[in-house]
Formats: structure tokens, sequence, C-alpha cells
């Protein structure tokens, strides 16, 4: 709760930028709940908290004007609310030392209304009688360190268009001692039909913030549900890309053995090749014994006899040898 140090000297005026504005107080009432709830999730909300006479403790705005001109008091004049967008400009500050107007409305598209005009001046004038200055009004706009399209282009600055006028139109009841009530005064007392009905408002309002709070609670649990099923897609991928991977190992083994098992069949060929010229040597071998055996009939004596074998012998050695050197440097010449 932040309470003004002395009066206020200036106004800054806003639009609610929600179209189309309230026709009338009953619609104003609906719309002034909805920005109630709004408020209360600003970051500010709870430092600025007010003591909510009106039945508004986070709605940043002192007075609300419906299209038809009807006036709302909202908070009391007496809380800083934030508002202007100017907190650093010390003694100028619009939420320091001034309060906060609401033309309901987008009146960047829409046209604000005659009595919404007459209501305005009358806010300024009797805000000038009631604390006797010469008050400072500007849209906000006008007063924000950031940039802000509010109050709209249709109510324009304190220098053109609708706020200018209103302005004058102020001037104008002061010189003339004209009246300053309010357009709704003297304010009928609200009926006791209406009064339910604001209090039903009241609580769908209320239902619907709950609503909004489990809708954003929903959507939170749903995109995690979606990480999760974001993390598995990418470990499938992963598992897919290893198992291919592992496939094509597969494919390079089984290359492999069959490279093998040509090598295998080579050398079978080989083997089989080596054992026919084993053979063939067993022959010359058998022819050669033989030989011998002729020799031996024809009366050669023992002496030349065993030199016919040591020849023969040697003859089988040299080949034996030479064809297991041929095999080892595994070239046929
Ligand atoms: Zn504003």
């Amino acid at each position: 709760m932040l309470l003004r140090k002395g009066d206020p000297d200036r106004i800054c005026v806003h639009h609610s930028a929600v179209s189309p504005g309230a026709d009338n107080i009953f619609d104003l009432k609906k719309r002034l709940a909805q920005y109630e709830i709004t408020h209360s999730k600003k970051s500010w909300a709870e430092e600025t908290k007010t003591g909510g006479e009106y039945g508004y403790s986070y709605l940043a705005y002192h007075i609300a004007v419906a299209k038809d001109g009807h006036e709302m008091i909202t908070q009391n004049d007496k809380y800083i609310l934030y508002h202007a967008g100017d907190n650093a400009r010390g003694k100028d500050s619009f939420n320091l030392h001034g309060i906060a107007v609401l033309l309901d409305g987008n009146y960047e598209t829409e046209i604000p209304t005659p009595y919404q005009k007459e209501a305005l001046a009358r806010i300024i004038a009797r805000f000038e009688r009631q604390y006797k200055v010469n008050v400072i009004v500007r849209g906000h706009k006008q007063t924000s360190l950031t940039a802000t399209a509010c109050p709209g282009v249709n109510i324009g600055t304190h220098e053109n268009g609708f706020l200018k006028e209103a302005i004058a139109r102020a001037n104008e009841i002061i010189k003339n001692g004209e009246t300053d009530e309010p357009l709704n005064a003297p304010s009928a007392p609200i009926d006791d039909e209406t009064e339910e009905l604001r209090k039903k408002v009241e609580e769908l309002s209320r239902n619907m913030g709950m609503l909004e709070g489990q809708n954003a609670e929903l959507a939170k649990r749903l995109s995690e549900k979606e990480a999760i099923i974001t993390q598995i897609q990418m470990d499938s991928q992963k598992w897919q890309k290893e198992a291919k991977s592992a496939n094509d190992n597969l494919g390079k083994v089984l290359e492999e053995k069959g490279e093998l098992e040509k090598t295998i069949a080579s050398l079978e060929r080989k083997i089989s090749k080596l054992t026919e010229e084993l053979a063939e040597m067993e022959k010359e071998k058998n022819a050669n014994w033989q030989l011998y055996k002729k020799a031996l009939e024809g009366q050669i004596d023992k002496q030349t006899s065993i030199q016919l074998i040591e020849i023969l012998f040697n003859r089988f050695y040299t080949k034996i040898k030479s064809l297991l050197k041929k095999e080892q440097s595994g070239g046929e010449k």
C-alpha cells in the first residue's frame, strides 16, 4: 500500500485497449472485475495493493468512465498507483502526484463519445475545485518512459483532439461556474437485482481467473510431456543409427569371410596339385627302383650298385627340395 504525500496535482488519461469499450455502468463493472484480475497478476501488484474501499484492491485506475459517460470511482485518491510509467521523474511524476482516469475502450480504433468528453471535463473541473490547483492533464504516452499507444490516437494529447477539447470544456465549467457532478449523479442506489448480478459477475470473474491458472498449469504439464516424447524420439533415432552401423559391420565381416573361403579354396587347389606332383614323383621313384633291380640282375657289382642308389636318391632329394622351395615362395613361374 503506497500512500501519496500531499495532494495530487495532475491527471493521466488511459484507455483499456479492450474493444468495444463498456457502453454503460453495468458493462463497465464486468470489465473492471476482469482488469482487477489482470492487474492482480502484475509484478507490482502486492506492493501497490490498496485498502480496496471501492471493491478493487489491485486495479491501477482511480476513476473509470463508460462510453455513456457514467463514471465509477475505483480507488481512493490517496493511493499511489503504478499507471503512468514514469517512476523516475520525482516531483513531476504522474504516478506519485497524479490520478489515473480510465476511458474504457480502444481509442486507437474507436471514437470516444461526447458523453466521455463531458465526463472527463467534469472530473478535471472537480479535481481543480477540490484540490485548488491548476491541474496538469496528459495522455499516458506523454508521461511514459517506454513507448505506449495509450490512450489511443483518437484521444490525442493535451495539445490536440479529444483531450485538448475536454480540458477546454473543464476550463469553461470552472469559468462559468457550471456543475461538475458526475453524469450519473445523483447516483441511484443499486437495486438488489443489479447487486445480485454484480456479485455473480465478480464470482464468475474469480472462477475465470482460477480456470486460467489451471489452464496454464495443464499447458506446462503438456509441454513437459512433449519434451519427454522428443527425448524418446531422439533416443530412437540414435538406436536406429547404431543398429545400422552394426549391420554395416556384419556386412564387412561377411565379406572378409568370403575372401577367406576363396583363399582356402585356392590353397586346397594348390595342395591337390602338390599331391598330384608327389604321385608323379612316386611313379618316377618306382621306375628308378625297377632300373636299379634290372641293374642288379645284369650282374653289376655291388660297389657300382651303391653308387647308383646314391645318385638316384640325390636326384629324388633335389627334386623334393626344389618343389618345397617353389611352394614356400608361393609363386608359379
Ligand atoms: Zn495507460
